[in-house]
């Protein structure tokens, strides 16, 4: 069965150039210059006047991850569903290790929750919550047979994920012997919870406390000792994940600037919401924007830093960091006390659209915004050239984007099993018109025709971006 793609311009990361793909099965087979692609009983889409961009690759969502006392509202089903009514054709989710349990059992039990109920593919980074002995021995193991080339380390969250700096530094070791890329959540931890028990001590119990407790210095301070503590394990490459704010962004600059093996991440929220507007809305309101690293002041320079990075580079990659919670009875778990409310934005379903937003507003190149969202993390977390690029063997993983269409954002038309929207009422000068996965589609004509079980679990390779 082959499908072709015609009339559209195809837009990659090096260049946009009027071209017709065409599919056979699962896979690209040619690109053609229009109208050239060879006479068949071909399957058409009809992409004129639209972009054709490979599939979003969303390399950071935590779906049905249990924290602060409940669980990330949205399934393996239910998130990725709306991740594929999105644009995005491949999750890289985190499976988790907590502290006192064995990393392959966490590793199993995620996979128990994905199998099956995917639609669409979807790899793990592995969340190491206790660095010892074994868990050193098991990202050997993970790298050399599990296909997960990335382990996420938390200066946070004291108790729960935290590991300290000897922790931290073991394991960076260890990647940096077999390959792998130690992906940092840079927090401060320790200092950010004696904040948080002095400003609950004053009677500050609001959500924009969430915010508040967790200032710039100590997301910078954390980014800047990891990066140290990298370059002490021979340069082991680092990611820092969630960036939110100039002064961490400073960090990574400096260390790229030096040549070093350091990339970073910011997400969405990070570069269109703020800590007045939605966490310091009236009354328990803000609850709905509690995510850490939190949103930044309005009255500081981070949304423009933000943007400026990811035009140099020293962001590569925008991820969601999609874990939601409902309103109701998920955040309200914090009322009267921030510290309790669950950190978390859900938003996989509108990175492509926010993101392509940039282009509109002049931020980013149409080049740039493919390469963000789709080529730099199929190749930062081993998917490429198989994901993210559309060439001849690549997967079939194909949106058609409408430069001419709009999107509005509500929790009344979103599909992430959500009872509000971190973004509701954004208007977005595009819209997501057609979505294949592996030659399959998935999303046409304003209608879902993809299933869950589509999507296949993908064991990841080292990043390309290493030696
Ligand atoms: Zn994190
Ligand atoms: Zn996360």
């Amino acid at each position: 069965m082959t499908l072709l793609v015609s009339g559209g311009t195809v837009v990659g990361a090096t260049g946009t150039h009027p071209a017709d793909v065409l599919v056979d099965g699962e896979t690209i087979v040619a690109l053609y210059a229009p109208g050239r692609a060879p006479d068949g009983d071909h399957r058409v889409v009809d992409a004129t006047g639209k972009y054709v961009i490979p599939g979003g690759i969303d390399a950071h969502t935590h779906m049905e991850l249990p924290f602060g006392g409940t669980n990330a509202s949205d399934t393996f089903d239910t998130g990725t569903r709306a991740a594929a009514y999105g644009g995005t054709t491949t999750i890289v989710d985190f499976a988790v290790q907590r502290t006192g349990e064995v990393v392959q059992d966490g590793l199993a039990a995620w996979h128990a929750k994905a199998e099956g109920n995917c639609h669409v593919d979807y790899a793990f980074h592995m969340i190491l919550g206790g660095v010892d002995d074994d868990a050193l021995k098991a990202m050997d193991m993970l790298v050399a047979e599990e296909g997960i080339s990335s382990f996420k380390l938390f200066m946070a969250y004291p108790g729960v994920f935290y590991s300290d700096d000897g922790q931290i530094l073991r394991a960076m070791q260890r990647a940096r012997e077999n390959g792998a890329m130690i992906m940092m959540h840079a927090e401060n931890g320790i200092a950010i919870d004696v904040l948080v028990q002095q400003a609950l001590a004053r009677g500050e119990t609001a959500p924009i406390h969430h915010g508040l407790t967790r200032p710039e210095a100590l997301e910078a301070e954390a980014t800047h000792r990891a990066i140290r503590l990298a370059e002490v394990a021979r340069d082991c490459p680092l990611y820092i994940v969630h960036l939110s704010a100039s002064q961490a962004l400073a960090q990574v600059a400096a260390a790229r600037h030096a040549g070093r093996n350091v990339f970073a991440e910011t997400c969405p929220q990070y570069l269109y919401l703020t800590l007045e507007d939605q966490l310091g809305a009236p009354g328990f309101e803000g609850a709905k924007w509690v995510c850490s690293t939190p949103l930044r002041s309005r009255h500081e320079s981070h949304h423009r830093d933000l943007w400026q990075g990811l035009r140099s580079n020293d962001l590569a990659v925008v991820s969601t960091d999609h874990c939601p919670f409902c309103f109701k009875d998920q955040k309200e778990l914090g009322l009267g006390d921030f510290s309790k409310i669950p950190n978390g934005i859900g938003g996989v379903e509108h990175r492509v659209d926010l993101l392509y937003q940039g282009v509109v507003d002049g931020r980013l190149t149409l080049e740039r915004w493919v390469e963000t969202i789709a080529t730099t993390p199929a190749r930062m977390f081993g998917l490429y050239p198989r994901k993210g690029v559309l060439a001849p063997g690549s997967d079939a993983d194909i949106v058609v984007y409408d430069p001419a269409g709009r999107t509005t954002i509500s929790v009344q038309t979103h599909h992430m099993n959500m009872d509000h929207s971190a973004y509701e009422g954004y208007e977005i000068a595009g819209r997501v018109d057609t979505v294949l996965s592996r030659g399959s589609v998935l999303v046409a004509d304003g209608t879902y025709h993809g299933r869950r079980g589509h999507g296949r679990y993908l064991r990841r390779g080292l990043s390309t971006y290493l030696s």
